[in-house]
C-alpha cells in the first residue's frame, strides 16, 4: 500500500492564533484543532474566509485544549459540512462550550451593533461569524477522550492525549499513522504550559516521534522566576490600593482568572495584601469556568488537590462575583478600592473594555497585564506605550500605572520549551503557533545550535512527512 502522508498548517504558521492542523494520508484527512484568528481587521478577514479544504472531507478533529484559537472555527466547518467526531478531554469539551457560547454571543452583538449603524449608511445588514445555534449543533460532535489512552481514531490512524499543563484539560497529542509494515509518529504539541503552575499538572515530556509540530509563543524568552512575578504582582495591587485607585486585571476566563483568585487568596492569607478588599470577578465565563475547574480534580496537580480537601480553593471574603451586567455596571461607580478581574485578556471584546474606558485615563488606578497579548490587539497596545487608545470609538488617555507581569504565562518559556522537546532524535521539528521575527525564530536558532533538523511551514504549504 501506498503510504503518503501530507501535513499542511492552515493557521497559527508564522504566527500565534488560528491553530489548524491538516494531516492528510491514504484519503484520510484528520485536523488537529480549528481556532480563531484574533487581533485586528486582517484576523477578522481571515476568520471569514471559507476554509482550504473541503470540511465534509474531514474524518476526525482532535481539540487540544479550549482556547479560542485553537476551537474558534469549529462552528463554522460544522456549519459547512463536517460530520466527523471531536476527540477531547472532558475537561476541554465543558470549558469549549462555555468559550464558543461566549464568542457566539459577543459576535451576534457585535454584528447587531453594526447593523444598527450599517442602516443608517445603507449598507447590507453585517453578519455574526457564527451563532449560538452553531455552538450548540457543534457541541453534538464532541468525544470525551482520557490522558494517556491510545485510540483508533479513523482505520490505520491512532492518537493518544498527554497532559500539557496549559489549561485545564489542555493536551499534547500523539498520532501514529500505520501503514503495512511502517509508523509514522507525529505529535502535535499544543500549547505548552509553564511549569510549576500552582493548579495544573507539568506537561508530560515529549515521547519519541518522528514527527513534532510545536508552538513557539515564547521560543525567543525566558520568563521571570515565577516567585518574583508574584511579588511584583501583589506590590502592583498594593501600590494602587494605597492610593486608593482601582486594579484592573483583564483576564483569560478560563484559567488565569482562576490562578490569580488563588495568588490573591493566598497574599491575603500571607500578609502580602491587604486583609480586606474587594474582588470583583466580573465575567459571566470566568464564573461558569471556576465551577467547570471545581468538577474536574482528575485534571489537578497534586498540591493544589490536597488543598481542596479542606476548602474552597478560590472562596474568600469580600469576593463578588457579578454574573448580571446590572451588577457589572455598578462596579464602574467605584471611584477606588476594588480589585476588578474581567475578560477578555487581551481586551478585545468583553466587559474589561467598559472598565478600562472608566479607568485608564486617571493616574490612581492601576491595570496589571497577566497575560500574553498578540499584535494588533488592545491590550498590546497599552501594554506597548500608547498614550492614547480608542474604546468603543472614543478616544481615552492612558495615565494609569501599566504593568505587565509574565510569570503567571500560561505558556512554556524558551528553556521550558526545549526541555519538553528532550533529545529523542527527530526526522523534523516544524515550528509554529509563534511570530515570526520572535518566538520562532528564536527557537529555530537554538534547534540549529543543537543540530536538531526543523522548518517553519508556510500557511498551507503542503509538507510530505516520510
Ligand atoms: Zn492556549
Ligand atoms: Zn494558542
Amino acid at each position: 500500500m501506498a503510504f503518503d502522508i501530507l501535513y499542511r498548517c492552515h493557521g497559527a504558521a508564522r504566527e500565534v492564533t488560528g491553530s489548524c492542523h491538516h494531516i492528510e494520508c491514504n484519503g484520510r484527512n484528520v485536523l488537529i484543532d480549528c481556532g480563531l484568528f484574533q487581533g485586528g481587521a486582517d484576523a477578522e478577514r481571515a476568520n471569514a474566509e471559507p476554509f482550504a479544504f473541503d470540511p465534509a472531507c474531514i474524518h476526525a478533529l482532535l481539540l487540544t485544549h479550549a482556547h479560542l484559537d485553537h476551537c474558534g472555527r469549529l462552528p463554522l466547518l460544522v456549519r459547512q459540512g463536517f460530520r466527523g467526531r471531536i476527540h477531547a478531554t472532558s475537561a476541554t469539551i465543558d470549558l469549549a462550550r462555555i468559550v464558543l457560547l461566549d464568542a457566539a454571543g459577543l459576535q451576534e452583538e457585535d454584528a447587531r451593533r453594526a447593523q444598527r449603524r450599517g442602516r443608517r449608511r445603507g449598507q447590507e445588514d453585517a453578519q455574526p461569524l457564527f451563532t449560538l445555534d452553531d455552538v450548540f449543533r457543534t457541541m453534538d460532535y464532541f468525544s470525551p477522550v482520557a490522558y494517556e489512552k491510545c485510540f483508533d481514531l479513523t482505520p490505520g490512524i491512532r492518537a493518544r492525549f498527554l497532559d500539557a499543563g496549559h489549561i485545564l484539560g489542555s493536551a499534547s497529542i500523539l498520532l501514529e499513522i500505520l501503514g503495512g509494515e511502517r509508523k509514522v509518529d507525529i505529535l502535535f504539541s499544543g500549547d505548552l504550559g509553564n511549569p510549576g503552575h500552582p493548579l495544573l499538572r507539568n506537561a508530560k515530556p515529549a515521547p519519541p516521534s518522528d514527527y513534532v509540530v510545536m508552538e513557539t509563543t515564547y521560543g525567543d524568552r525566558a520568563h521571570r522566576p515565577q516567585e518574583k512575578s508574584i511579588a511584583e504582582f501583589y506590590d502592583a495591587i498594593s501600590t494602587t490600593l494605597r492610593r486608593e485607585g482601582n486594579v484592573i486585571i483583564p483576564t483569560f476566563a478560563l484559567e488565569r482568572a482562576q490562578e490569580v483568585l488563588y495568588q490573591i487568596k493566598r497574599g491575603r492569607a500571607d500578609g502580602h495584601l491587604p486583609p480586606r478588599m474587594s474582588v470583583f470577578l466580573d465575567s459571566p465565563m470566568a464564573i461558569s469556568a471556576t465551577d467547570i475547574f471545581r468538577r474536574h480534580p482528575e485534571c489537578f496537580g497534586s498540591e493544589f488537590l490536597a488543598s481542596l480537601r479542606d476548602e474552597d480553593p478560590f472562596g474568600m471574603p469580600g469576593l463578588h462575583f457579578t454574573r448580571d451586567v446590572a451588577d457589572s455596571m455598578a462596579i464602574n461607580q467605584i471611584a477606588g478600592g476594588a480589585v476588578i478581574l474581567a475578560g477578555s485578556g487581551m481586551c478585545t471584546g468583553g466587559r474589561v473594555r467598559h472598565h478600562l474606558k472608566h479607568n485608564l485615563w486617571n493616574e490612581k488606578n492601576g491595570v496589571i497585564f497577566v497575560g500574553y497579548a498578540a499584535e494588533g490587539t488592545l491590550a498590546r497596545r497599552i501594554i506597548d506605550g500608547a498614550r492614547e487608545v480608542r474604546i468603543f470609538d472614543e478616544p481615552i488617555h492612558v495615565r494609569s500605572s501599566i504593568w505587565t507581569i509574565n510569570g503567571f504565562s500560561a505558556h512554556a518559556d524558551q528553556h521550558a520549551l526545549l526541555d519538553w522537546l528532550g533529545t529523542s532524535p527527530r526526522r523534523q521539528v516544524l515550528l509554529v503557533h509563534g511570530e515570526y521575527a520572535r518566538g520562532m525564530r528564536g527557537m529555530a536558532d537554538q534547534l540549529l545550535e543543537r543540530g536538531i533538523p526543523h522548518y517553519l511551514p508556510a500557511k498551507g504549504q503542503a509538507i510530505r512527512l516520510t
